[in-house]
């Protein structure tokens, strides 16, 4: 059965103390009905800095009970389909982006997403569809949805679209699980701090695997696994990703320590999920030649 969650039910932090949206049962199909990252404040592109009210950004529909999911587990969430509204917006401020020490005026630009593209002046950008923030309740206490870490959040992952896979650890009963940030396209860095932003709807398949769970999240595509870490640098997000590579490829290749650290410098690719959010994200790309998703998860 399909299940439905509609956009006003949505939440600005994971916790395991907002009570559930919706429940479901793993080989259920849910559709998360989103906002855009702005709860639609952005109405035009004269809407003025002032008017934005910061403490409504990322809000993020959910969460979900799912059954069976308790700590020590893992939910797999498969993404189906991300479908995106035909208005977009993207936005520049001082003091945002990888050039936060720039001092300019700030703009907004509303864009059309139709027909498979966005028009950004005489620019016709093919869309890509993903979703920038999807996350489960932490241990305890809460985490507001702009940020990121072992429970998910705000990753602002471009792979995260239509045909790929995220394994997620679970903390608490239920996994509650939640997303939105949607993204008609991205780029690795997403350096000016938003890319294409709009509300829209993410069709999930989920499953539960249980008594074992990855260190950080992990997704899946055709013929690679990536471990997403962050931290308040892109140095300590590195350390985090080459650390578990090692730990993963030690795992996989019943290898040394050494061993498994030189191959790191073979088998591990290191890219840049973004370097504009409070804790800045990397993923570590390694190859379903050399590892397999249980010697990911522990
Ligand atoms: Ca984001
Ligand atoms: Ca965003």
């Amino acid at each position: 059965m399909v299940i439905k969650i509609p956009k006003d039910r949505f939440t600005y932090k994971f916790s395991k103390y907002v009570p559930p949206a919706a429940y479901a049962r793993p080989g259920d199909v849910v559709v998360f009905e989103v906002m855009d990252n702005l709860s639609g404040q952005i109405r035009s592109e004269e809407t003025p800095l002032e008017a934005i009210d910061i403490g409504k950004r990322n809000p993020c529909t959910g969460p979900l009970y799912v059954e069976g999911a308790e700590a020590g587990d893992t939910l797999v969430v498969d993404i189906l389909d991300v479908k995106v509204g035909n208005r977009g917006w993207i936005r520049v401020f001082p003091g945002g982006g990888a050039l936060h020490d720039k001092n300019f005026q700030p703009k907004i630009k509303i864009v059309s997403v139709e027909g498979g593209y966005v028009t950004f002046n005489n620019l016709k950008i093919p869309i890509k569809p993903m979703v920038g923030t999807i996350g489960v309740a932490p241990t305890d206490g809460e985490i507001p949805t702009p940020l990121c870490g072992p429970h998910g959040g705000n990753m602002d992952l471009k792979i995260l679209r239509k045909g790929t896979r995220i394994y997620l650890p679970v903390f608490a009963d239920g996994a509650l699980l939640a997303m939105g940030d949607l993204h008609a396209v991205q780029s690795d860095g997403e350096s000016g701090i938003t890319p294409v932003e709009v509300d829209g709807e993410v069709m999930v398949r989920l499953e539960v695997i249980k008594g074992r769970s990855p260190t950080y999240p992990i997704v899946e595509l055709e013929d690679t696994y990536s471990i997403i870490t962050s931290g308040t640098d892109l140095d300590e997000a590195v350390y985090r990703a080459v650390e578990e590579s090692v730990k993963v490829l030690m795992k996989a290749l019943n290898t040394t320590f050494q061993e498994a650290y030189m191959l790191s410098s073979i088998l591990v690719e290191l890219r840049i999920n973004q370097v504009v959010n409070k804790l800045k994200g990397v993923r570590a790309e390694l190859s379903k030649n050399y590892v397999s998703i249980k010697d990911l998860l522990s």
